[in-house]
Parts: structure tokens; C-alpha cells; sequence
């Protein structure tokens, strides 16, 4: 293609032909490096567009923990992601020329549009763009209970007591979340469905306006709110799909009929496959044919976390090498089968080879850095049977006892600190001199695996 047919489909009114031109800008950026930018000068909506091509291809433009992320040095101090590293320096080299050459009033919407668009560049940026807040919408986990009807070796929640938060302490918690703004409850447990109030449950989270979504393995009887799919508040369902079904067909059947149900109600639905330690009869084929059944073409998978005493089958560090391949097969699987497959837990990307890490570390938004900072650390806030707040439901430390008078503030502050210290902290050797780390692209791994608590007081990554 030339440079003057690129030039005419950037122009192009077909969306088709403009996707492919900006995809060409994208990929050959140093050659076309001033069509890329003049994207950003005038007009929002190619920003957009040109901004959504870009995040997928340049990842280190897109996420970020930017309040504590270092400037950028020149590429040769990285020794690991050197190729990123050259790559975005050529980069920034080229929006610098690209803003020098712009009258005052272009060269600043045109850092605002930057800024807006690029979490990754406002380390950069900072000073010199209208720096503008969005506003997260505010979420609560709540665990429910501790009950579930499966048995799952790798369970997060294994230690869980097999207690249930009572009514009464649960409307104390709609309250406080509606008086402190929470716009979306999560219920967790064990298996929330088994929650004893969950139709009450779903029933006043629709009265006060609060939406739901949460994880479920989908194998026990639904709440009549769902049966008959009269609940409005429940956008999306995170069905795990676990190794037990397969052994039991009683247990699959009921899977099966509520996933169809939930399907017919038009649910919203991402299936979950959990890879952890000592999966040798593992299920994924299976995994894709429950998506093609049910025409489901979202499935997550995770390396399984360590619990909180770190006694389920989680996967360690010196297991992942060896387990490459499984995810590798899962991956092409997925494209094989026209389904997205995504990330759910950060990974260590210097452990995978390259071409592999980078290609998980385009299309996953949380494949390296998950999003426990948004929302100033309080995005995953989550509440546990024994009514106690912490930042995440892989982080339980700090914690602080509910009361009704606890303000949104108050914990902010303290979980925001206790999240930025927990994702700076690096977790292998090498990670001192990643250009992924210095970027704030990669915290290693979930922050359970750096809670010094676990294990006896030493952290499970370690
Ligand atoms: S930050 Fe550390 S764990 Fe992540 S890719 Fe770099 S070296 Fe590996
Ligand atoms: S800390 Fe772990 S559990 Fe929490 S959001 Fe990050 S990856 Fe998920």
C-alpha cells in the first residue's frame, strides 16, 4: 500500500477500511509515526479509533499503576523487555517531534487526547495535560458464605468458615454501601447461589439500584429471581466450570440446564477454566465444548492463587515453566474455536517465551497488572463472612472491622497504601532491571502471592 491509498482509507467514511489502514499505522509505526499522531490533533473520534488499535499492539501505552511509575531512562538500562523498551523510546522520541511541530492550541488537545487515551504515557505527560479524573464505578465484594457444594482442591476459599453473613448483617452492609455511593455488589463465598437470602438478596439489590455480578459454578438449584429471569440487577455471571461436574452426571446435568436457562434469559456470561497445580486429568477440550454448546464465546482462564494459608493447589512460580504448554494449547485452542480467551491473574511474562509473553501481554488487559489500584485502591474492596474489609479478595491484610459509621474515605486511605507498596514490591530477582516493571506493567504475579503472612510468614512467591 502506498502512502497516499494509507492516506485515503485513514479518510475513508468505510469503517472496514479505516481499520485496516490504522492497523498498518499501528504496526509500522516509525515509518508512519506523523499519521499516528495526527489522529490525536483534531478529531476525537479518530483518536479513538487509532488509540483502540494502538493499546492492543503498543501495551505499554495502555495500563499502568501510573502515580508511582518511574520515568523512563534510556532503553539500554533494561535487561529484560529490551525490545519494549527500544520500541517505546522510539515512541516517545517521535510524540515529543510530533508536539514541538504544533501550535499551542493543537499540541495541547493534542497531549489532553494522549493522556486521556494512554494510562501508560502520563508519567510522561504529567504537567504538561489537562490531567483529567475518571470516575470509577464503585464496587463491593461481599462473602456471603463459606457453603459450596463442590470440593475444588485449588479453592481460594478453602479456609473459608462454612458460615453465612445473617439478614440482619446484611442489610446493615446494603445500607452502608448505598450511603457510600457502591454502584455494583459482587456476592462471593463459597458458592453464593447457596447463599440462604440470596433471592432477598437479589430482590433488594434491585430496589435500591445496586447492579450484581459475580462467580458461581452454576451446579446447584438458582434462586427463583433467575429461574424466571426477573432479575434485573444481575448483569454478569462468571461461570467456573469445575472438574467435578465431569465425575458426576447429576452435577452436570443441573450445569448444563442452568447455563441453558441463563442463555434463554439472555444473562451475560464469561466461562471461568481454572489451571492449577496437579490438573493432570484436566478438562480443557471439555472447557470448549460446554462454550460451543452454550454459544459462549468468552472463556478466562487463571493459574490458580494461593489461599490464605496457602495450602490449596496453587500454582507456584516453579511450576509455571513447566506448564507453558498447557496454557499455550488452551490459547490456540481458543482461536481454534472463535473464542476469546482471557488472562484473570497477572503472570510473570519473563517466564514464558517471548513471542508467547508478548502476545498474552497484547490481547489481556490484566495478564501482568491486575486492576486492584483503580479507584485509588479500592476497587476490589471486599467484605468478609466475619465482617471485615480488605482491599482485595487476594489481599486480606490490612483489615478493618465494618461499622456503620466506616466512611469510603477512611478506607481508601488505608487500602490505597497498602495496594501501591504490595504492586511496587518486585518479586523475582531480575525484576529490577524489566522494562515491564519500571512501566508498572507487570507486579509479577496476584498480590496473595506476596502477602508475607502466608505460609508461616513467608510469601508463597518467594
Ligand atoms: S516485572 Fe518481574 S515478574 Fe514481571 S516480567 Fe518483569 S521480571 Fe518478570
Ligand atoms: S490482587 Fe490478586 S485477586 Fe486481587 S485483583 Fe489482583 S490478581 Fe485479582
Amino acid at each position: 500500500m502506498t502512502r497516499d491509498e494509507l492516506k485515503t482509507m485513514l479518510e475513508s467514511r468505510d469503517v472496514t477500511f479505516r481499520r485496516v489502514a490504522i492497523d498498518e499505522v499501528v504496526m509500522s509505526f516509525p515509518v508512519h509515526s506523523d499519521l499516528f499522531f495526527s489522529a490525536f490533533h483534531t478529531d476525537d473520534e479518530s483518536a479513538m479509533e487509532m488509540a483502540n488499535a494502538a493499546r492492543q499492539w503498543m501495551p505499554v501505552l495502555r495500563d499502568g499503576y501510573n502515580d508511582a511509575m518511574t520515568k523512563f531512562e534510556s532503553p539500554g538500562k533494561y535487561a529484560v523487555f529490551s525490545n519494549l523498551a527500544e520500541s517505546y523510546s522510539v515512541f516517545i522520541k517521535e510524540m515529543y517531534k510530533d508536539i514541538a511541530s504544533l501550535d499551542g492550541n493543537t499540541a495541547q488537545r493534542t497531549k489532553d487526547l494522549l493522556w486521556y487515551n494512554f494510562p501508560g504515557l502520563r508519567t510522561e505527560l504529567k504537567g504538561v495535560a489537562n490531567q483529567q479524573k475518571q470516575d470509577r464505578r464503585r464496587q463491593l465484594m461481599v462473602f456471603v458464605t463459606g457453603k459450596c457444594n463442590m470440593h475444588c482442591p485449588y479453592c481460594f476459599s478453602m479456609e473459608l468458615q462454612k458460615s453465612s453473613i445473617s439478614k440482619t448483617d446484611m442489610m446493615r452492609v446494603l445500607s452502608w454501601a448505598q450511603r457510600n455511593k457502591v454502584q455494583s455488589l459482587l456476592p462471593c463465598g463459597g458458592e453464593p447461589l447457596m447463599y440462604e437470602n440470596i433471592d432477598w438478596l437479589i430482590q433488594e439489590t434491585e430496589r435500591l439500584g445496586i447492579k450484581m455480578y459475580f462467580a458461581t459454578n452454576l451446579s446447584v438449584r438458582m434462586p427463583d429471581m433467575m429461574l424466571n429471569g426477573k432479575s434485573n440487577s444481575i448483569e454478569q455471571l462468571h461461570v467456573h466450570i469445575t472438574n467435578e461436574l465431569f465425575n458426576d452426571e447429576r452435577l452436570m446435568s443441573t450445569f448444563r440446564n442452568n447455563l441453558r436457562l441463563c442463555r434463554e434469559n439472555g444473562t451475560d456470561i464469561i466461562l471461568r477454566g481454572n489451571i492449577f497445580a496437579d490438573d493432570s486429568e484436566n478438562h480443557y477440550d471439555e472447557w470448549f465444548k460446554i462454550a460451543k454448546d452454550a454459544d459462549i464465546n468468552a472463556l478466562n482462564v487463571a493459574f490458580t492463587i494461593p489461599s490464605h494459608k496457602g495450602i490449596n493447589s496453587f500454582v507456584h512460580f516453579d511450576l509455571i515453566r513447566a506448564m507453558i504448554p498447557r496454557l499455550r494449547r488452551i490459547l490456540e485452542q481458543g482461536r481454534e474455536n472463535n473464542i476469546r480467551v482471557s488472562i484473570a491473574k497477572p503472570l510473570p511474562l519473563c517466564l514464558f517465551p517471548e513471542d508467547m509473553a508478548l502476545d498474552i501481554l497484547r490481547h489481556n488487559h490484566n495478564a501482568s497488572f491486575c486492576n486492584v489500584n483503580e479507584d485509588d485502591g479500592m476497587h476490589n474492596l471486599s467484605l468478609s463472612t466475619d465482617l471485615r474489609f480488605s482491599p482485595c479478595l487476594g489481599v486480606d491484610e490490612p483489615s478493618v472491622p465494618f461499622s456503620d459509621e466506616l466512611g469510603w474515605d477512611t478506607l481508601r486511605d488505608i487500602f490505597s497504601k497498602a495496594i501501591g507498596a504490595l504492586q511496587s514490591q518486585t518479586l523475582l530477582e531480575h525484576c529490577d532491571s524489566c522494562f515491564l516493571y519500571h512501566r508498572r506493567l507487570c507486579q509479577g504475579a496476584c498480590l496473595s502471592y506476596k502477602q508475607p503472612r502466608r505460609n508461616g510468614g513467608v510469601p508463597c512467591g518467594n
